[in-house]
């Protein structure tokens, strides 16, 4: 058992390097040997399983029959053509299921975490499926931990294994061996499983089971996957499709009764009954709203968004608000030192800034940047691409304290080695804070040159044996220090000091800059508790510096386009609120500039929040927690929200929002794995970019809908109406499965890719209530039905009258062609098809293009007029069929137009 090793016996038995880790080479091989570190999916469908899905449904088990009846009746040809179309639709289906199978597996793919690992002495990320046994594997607060680990090294590392204990809180894990094998897993203090979830601290462990044969693989088989589950939109369907096959079944039987009544054959009845049966039915529903939403979700990850959880494609498109984090999602997350400030000096860091003679006039400045260096866990590498500059490794805020210390000649390493680091309490934007404990060297020992500017401001002779560095929020700082450093001195902090303290950083932040605190604590020994509240207290206040984030280009174009499509995009930071205010105003959030502090959402209940939501659109000083008041004030108030979060403490909020956005750079597996889409350049315009495909989706769902509907109640008109007109069967059984699959497969799908009206981000979002069949859905489906019905019927009654023999093929054909101008006509509800241009869905043109060449195929060539019956109509009859079909387009047009002008136009 792993926990009863000692470290060194768990390198030997993993032949691990605990120090540099395995060799790219070795973990190669076990890679090939062992194979990748993954829970096997119960998800996906394999190919055989959806062929078989697709030849036990319903549909088709009818065709089948019919099939045989046939057979059985010794009409051979029937036979063989309705089977040729079960294989023509089931191919069709296939390929859709398919199709949308892949797509969902290829997003499943990408929302793997990365790992941050060492091998052969280098720290890098990897994805979490290559981890092999004996990879060392470096956790930090909000990794989700990615296999089963020995843990070598712990610093207050707290783990959360709700998922394999049911226990939620979090246990504090250390590296020491136990002693008994058969503690249970909740116990096992120095093991971190696969599954769970770092929330504090850091650590380093050692892969000692990967994939299935972790704790977690053991479980697997219980853990259903949670993909499978259907969307809201995806239910609605089911069950609309079931309503519709049910009242289409209705009138089938009524047909059916209704010819055997005037003396029909039977048998052609029967075959009748099951081919309308077939073609009303509208089942392809379900299928085809995953192809669109998976299409969707496929075309928002171009755009940089990617779905994790395939409802809020849907969700998108209705959202009504958009809270955002500032730091790296309306800004770019450059963070630059631009001010420095000591005990009433401040100091511009300026390209050509003469460093030395910066530190020599004010040795407090040296202590300032050694503090914000040291108290750090940001790093600089050289910059990979070989230039000559250098890349921040870790946070941003935190690196451009290093980069700002380098600028002034101290280099973080040199610091780490002079001052060693000896324990530390992390960083939470609760408390707004983090300290570093720090072993200062022998008094005789040498320190580099380098250094001496933090000497000169803190001289030798007063280095205590250990010392604190704390870092911040100013305001935060400023409560738990006691004194001031002044030039090489500590003085009392007085009141007159904390004023030009409080009042410098709000000048910095009001200039839209984040604004952090250093100070530090003398000990005189090792502490002996690493807690925040014995630490942090009496401390020394050093300075502060303004960090600049300037806000992201493309943000403001974003923040507009949002508003313009009734969407309130809302701020939310930690930072200070006038840093909060001038960033708003620079790209345009609320203009009236009204600020919450989380010091006022403490004091206002849900209910008083409500009152206010709609109109203050920045929140600043906010901890997580607020953000779910946030999301449950305008919740209340009707708004679907987005949120975004990326610590771990914002899994909650990122649950609780309609939709939940994480971070794809800077976010946290625990986020991640909360929230609904991520965004993989963290950027507030790819939200915006999102709704927009979101918004498309669901208008594009609307179409074909509507499209399907529609169709299938003009076929059913059509052979419904005839007996009344005293007419024969309108459609043979053949032709109806021939029109059912022409114009339902390519036309249909192709419906699906239809670009995003000009309009979809000028008008309001639709009504979170509202169903797809909303907005004169239904109407229209009878309305247009008819008119297509009745024409196509009208145009054979026609000719049957005159007993022209071409009557049926007549009705035939122009009930094909109605229903691809029809198709043409739909791509927009309020858009006129010749402002959208014929060209901007050329896949829909071509699979029109296809259905008419097919119709005019089997119209024309003697072989499937045999199988069809068929006859070549003469070309003026042709030209009459297209004419007419066209009046479907002019007809639908001209309600646009009408609708326009008349104001009348939906939203
Ligand atoms: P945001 O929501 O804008 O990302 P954070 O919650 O990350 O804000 O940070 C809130 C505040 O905490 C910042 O304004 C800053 O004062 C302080 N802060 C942020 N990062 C650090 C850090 N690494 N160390 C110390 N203080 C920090
Ligand atoms: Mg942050």
């Amino acid at each position: 058992m792993w926990h009863t090793l000692e470290p060194h016996d768990v390198a030997a038995r993993l032949q691990a390097d605990l120090n540099d880790g395995l060799t790219d080479q070795e973990a190669a091989r076990r890679l090939a040997r062992y194979g990748p570190n993954e829970l096997q999916t119960y998800g996906a469908k394999s190919r055989w399983q959806i062929l078989r899905e697709q030849l036990t449904g319903t549909m088709v088990a009818m065709l089948i029959a019919a099939a045989a009846v046939s057979a059985a009746l010794g009409d051979y040809k029937d036979t063989v053509a309705i089977l040729a179309i079960v294989a023509l639709n089931t191919i069709l289906g296939f390929t859709q299921e398919y199709r949308a199978e892949q797509a969902m597996v290829a997003l499943k793919r990408l929302a793997v975490p990365t790992v941050k690992v060492r091998r052969g002495g280098r720290v890098s990320d990897i994805p979490a499926r290559h981890l092999v046994t004996g990879d060392i594997v470096l956790l930090e607060a909000g990794n989700l931990v990615p296999a089963d680990l020995r843990v070598l090294d712990a610093v207050h590392l707290r783990i959360q294994e709700a998922s394999l204990t049911g226990e939620s809180e979090p246990v504090e894990k250390t590296a020491q061996a136990l002693e008994h094998p058969d503690l249970p897993l909740g116990d096992r203090a120095n093991m971190a499983y696969m599954g769970t979830t770092v929330t504090y601290g850091r650590g380093v462990g050692v892969v000692a089971e990967t994939g299935m044969r972790t704790e977690l693989g053991r479980i697997a088989a219980m853990l259903q996957t949670v993909g499978a589950e259907p969307t809201p939109l995806q239910r609605r369907m089911d069950q609309l499709g079931r309503q519709l096959g049910a009242a289409a079944l209705l009138i089938v039987a009524a047909i059916f009764l209704a010819g055997l009544l005037r003396g029909q054959d039977l048998k052609l009845m029967f075959l009748t009954a099951v081919s309308l049966a077939v073609a009303a039915v509208p089942e392809g529903l379900p299928a085809v709203v995953t192809i669109a939403l998976s299409l969707g979700a496929q075309r928002m990850l171009k755009r940089r968004a990617l779905i994790r959880k395939l409802p809020a494609v849907e969700t998108l498109g209705s959202v009504t608000a958009i809270c955002s984090d500032k730091t790296g999602t309306l800004t770019e997350n450059q963070m630059t030192v631009t001010v420095l400030d000591v005990a009433g000096h401040q100091v511009r860091v300026t390209e050509d800034q003469d460093v030395v003679w910066a530190l020599r006039d004010r040795p407090a400045l040296a202590l300032l940047l050694a503090g914000g260096a040291l108290c750090n866990d940001a790093l600089l590498e050289a910059d990979p691409d070989g230039g000559s500059g250098f890349r921040v490794v870790g946070d941003p805020t935190e690196g451009a304290l290093v980069a700002a210390a380098a600028w002034f000649g101290l280099q973080k390493f040199d610091l780490d080695t002079v001052l060693v680091r000896a324990g530390e309490v992390p960083f939470d934007s609760s408390r707004k804070r983090m300290t570093t404990i720090h072993r200062a060297p022998p008094r005789e020992s040498s320190i580099p040159i380098a250094l001496r500017p933090v000497e000169r401001g803190f001289p030798r002779s007063q280095w205590p044996p250990y010392i604190a560095f704390t870092k911040g929020a100013v305001g935060s700082l400023l409560e738990v220090c006691g004194h001031l450093w002044v030039d090489t001195n500590s003085q009392p902090l007085t009141a007159a000091w904390r004023d030009r303290i409080v009042r410098a950083s709000d000048q910095l932040a009001a200039d839209g800059m984040r604004v952090l605190g250093v100070a530090f604590r003398p000990l005189p020994s090792r502490p002996a508790s690493s807690q925040a509240e014995d630490l942090e207290r009496d401390l020394v206040f050093v300075g502060m510096t303004g960090i600049t984030d300037p806000p992201r280009p493309e943000v403001k174009r974003a923040i507009l386009s949002a508003a313009r499509a009734g969407i309130r995009p809302i701020m939310i930071t930690g930072d200070h609120p006038l840093t909060a205010q001038h960033v708003a105003r620079e790209i345009g959030i609320a203009s009236d500039g009204r600020v919450l502090t989380g010091r006022d959402l403490d004091r206002l209940s849900v209910q008083d929040l409500e009152g206010l939501a709609d109109e203050v659109s920045i929140y600043a000083r906010v901890s997580p927690e607020h953000k779910l008041k946030i999301i449950e004030a305008l919740q209340h108030r009707g708004h679907i929200v987005a949120m975004t979060g990326d610590g771990v403490n914002d899994a909650p909020a990122l649950r609780k929002a309609d939709v939940g956005v994480a971070m794809g750079v800077t976010g946290t597996d625990v986020a991640r794995e909360a929230a609904d889409i991520v965004l993989l350049d963290d950027n507030f315009a790819t939200i915006v970019a999102a709704v927009e495909e979101g918004r498309t989706i669901y208008d594009n769902i609307r179409k074909f809908v509507r499209y399907l509907v529609t169709s299938n109640s003009g076929e059913i008109i059509v052979m419904a109406a005839a007996p009344f007109l005293g007419m024969p069967l309108p459609l043979l059984p053949l032709q109806i499965l021939w029109i059912n699959l022409v114009t339902d497969g390519p036309p249909a799908l192709a419906l699906s890719v239809e670009p995003a009206e000009p309009d979809v981000m000028r008008r309001p979002p639709y009504p979170p209530v509202e169903t797809v069949l909303s907005r004169g859905m239904g109407w229209y489906v009878v309305a247009v039905g008819s008119f297509m019905g009745l024409l196509s019927l009208g145009l054979g009654y026609a000719y049957w009258r005159v007993a022209n023999p071409h009557w049926q093929t007549m009705v035939f054909t122009s009930l094909t062609f109605a229903q691809m101008a029809h198709i043409l006509a739909i791509r927009s509800e309020r858009v006129s098809l010749f402002k959208l241009g014929l060209r901007s869905n050329t896949l829909l043109l071509a699979a029109v293009a296809l259905t008419i060449v097919l119709q005019l195929a089997v119209v024309y060539l003697p072989f499937l007029q045999q199988v069809f019956q068929t006859s070549a109509l003469p070309a003026k009859d042709l030209v009459l069929c297209v004419l007419l079909s066209s009046t479907v387009a002019v007809a639908i047009e001209t309600a646009k137009w009408l609708g326009h002008r008349g104001g009348g136009a939906r939203p």
